[in-house]
Parts: C-alpha cells; sequence; structure tokens
C-alpha cells in the first residue's frame, strides 16, 4: 500500500460522466474508462464508494416544467441513477472489481438497500459501493446524496468529478475567457461567493461536517489518483 492521504473517498460521477459526447445516453466505452480509472485507484489501497446522478437520463426539476408533478419526476430522477448505478457495476465487474450497489430506494432485485454500517463493512472488505437512488427524497439532488453520504461513512474527502471543467471559476470558463480558476476555497467562500460547486444545500452539509471537497477533471488520465495522492489537482475547499 502506498502513502495514502485519503484513506476513504467517496466520488460524485453526474449523470452527464456516463454520456460521453452526449450522443449516447450511456456511452460503455466512457464507463469502461472510468470502471478502469477507478480500478487503477482501488489498487493503492484506497476505500472506495461512488454517488451517481443521472442527469443523462432524468431531471426532475426539468422534466416537472413540462408538465409532471414534481415529486413523481423527482423519484422517477432517483429510479434513474439506478440505471447508471448497473452500468458502472458491470464495467467495473468486467475489470475484476468487487463491488455492491445500495440504494436509497428499494429495488431488491438489482440493489441492496442503504445501511451505512453494511457499506462500510464493504469497504473494508475492498469492495466499491455504488450508492443509487440519491437520498431517497425529493427536492434533493445526488450532490447533497454524496454530501451525505461521505458524511456517513466517514470518507475524508469527497471527489467531485467534472468533465467540462478543471475546478471551480469565478464566472463559467465556457462562457466567459476572464473566469479565474481557484486553487483553494474555503466552503464559506464557496458558499458566499454562489459559486457552481454543488447546490447549497450540499455545500452546506461539507461546511457544517468540515468536509473536504476537490472538484476537479475526470477526463483527464491519471486525475484521480492524483487528487487522492493530494497532489494539487482542480480546487480543493475545505475549512
Ligand atoms: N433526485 C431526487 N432526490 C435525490 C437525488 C436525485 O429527487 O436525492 C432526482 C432529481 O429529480 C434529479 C435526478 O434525480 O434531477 C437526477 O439527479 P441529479 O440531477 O442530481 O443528477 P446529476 O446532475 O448528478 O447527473
Amino acid at each position: 500500500m502506498t502513502d495514502l492521504k485519503y484513506r476513504r473517498v467517496l466520488l460524485k460521477l453526474s449523470g452527464e460522466a456516463f454520456a460521453g459526447d452526449g450522443n449516447s445516453v450511456i456511452d460503455i466505452p466512457i464507463v469502461r474508462g472510468i470502471a478502469r480509472q477507478i480500478k487503477t485507484l482501488t489498487q493503492t489501497g484506497v476505500q472506495v464508494a461512488i454517488v451517481v446522478g443521472a442527469g443523462n437520463i432524468w431531471r426532475g426539476a426539468t422534466v416537472a416544467r413540462h408538465g409532471i408533478d414534481r415529486v413523481t419526476a423527482d423519484y422517477a430522477g432517483m429510479l434513474a441513477t439506478v440505471i447508471n448505478a448497473l452500468a458502472l457495476q458491470d464495467s467495473l465487474e468486467k475489470e475484476g472489481v468487487t463491488t455492491r450497489t445500495q440504494s436509497a430506494i428499494t429495488v431488491q432485485q438489482v440493489a441492496e438497500p442503504f445501511i451505512y454500517r453494511r457499506a462500510i463493512r464493504h469497504m473494508e472488505k475492498s469492495r466499491v459501493v455504488i450508492f443509487a437512488g440519491g437520498t431517497g427524497n425529493p427536492y434533493m439532488t445526488t450532490d447533497t446524496a454524496a454530501a451525505l453520504r461521505a458524511i456517513e461513512i466517514e470518507a475524508q474527502v469527497l471527489l467531485m468529478a467534472k468533465n467540462r471543467v478543471d475546478g471551480v471559476y469565478s464566472a463559467d470558463p465556457l462562457k466567459h475567457k476572464d473566469a479565474v480558476k481557484f486553487d483553494r476555497l474555503s466552503h464559506i467562500e464557496a458558499l458566499s461567493k454562489r459559486l457552481a460547486v454543488m447546490d447549497s444545500t450540499a455545500l452546506s452539509l461539507c461546511l457544517e461536517n468540515k468536509l473536504p471537497i476537490i472538484v476537479f477533471d475526470m477526463t483527464t488520465p491519471g486525475n484521480l489518483e492524483r487528487a487522492v495522492a493530494g497532489e494539487a489537482v482542480g480546487t480543493l475547499i475545505s475549512s
């Protein structure tokens, strides 16, 4: 086992990470690539849990604007995260990584229920745990689920994987050429400046529980490992 800055991490993968260039809902070769990166990380001895989003399939708030009841739309969004979780689980297992999927909503044929002590036990046995179903509650996001699960399983860092940006900027760098990247920020700064890190519920949970967050570009090979090794990758948000 190499020297690890973090012994247990929670990786948040948004739905768009599964879509690749956007032509497929789930781009299987892309998911396989993500699985290989996670495999490399597990080989360092770090314990890994993952929360998956579902923006590639379904976003409750957006669908609700087209005339579906918001609560129903959000439950559908939670179900959509199960689809991404299964795709990731399959890719990880094909790479030889033992996984367990736990869901916050009951889908017992394909996933265990979320039980935090069991999740910790899986990680202690070097299994990667995938958390599906978000928080299990409507009007919430999978970013909030990621913060919550990270705190529950006592992860030492929340790794927010991004596909289009390599950290937190003063403005959207894809729209504003003069946007400035932050190497470090405090939780309070990120909250008060309303920077696009994650939603404020998720960020408040991290602030209150002093959970460091690393926002980084996962499409650059090796970045995931570098972030976990404590190298300066992306933006570090800490107290
Ligand atoms: N969702 C929810 N409660 C949760 C997590 C997710 O209702 O705790 C629903 C919500 O409709 C959301 C969708 O699931 O739009 C997909 O999650 P999210 O938008 O967070 O996915 P991401 O942006 O990470 O791909």
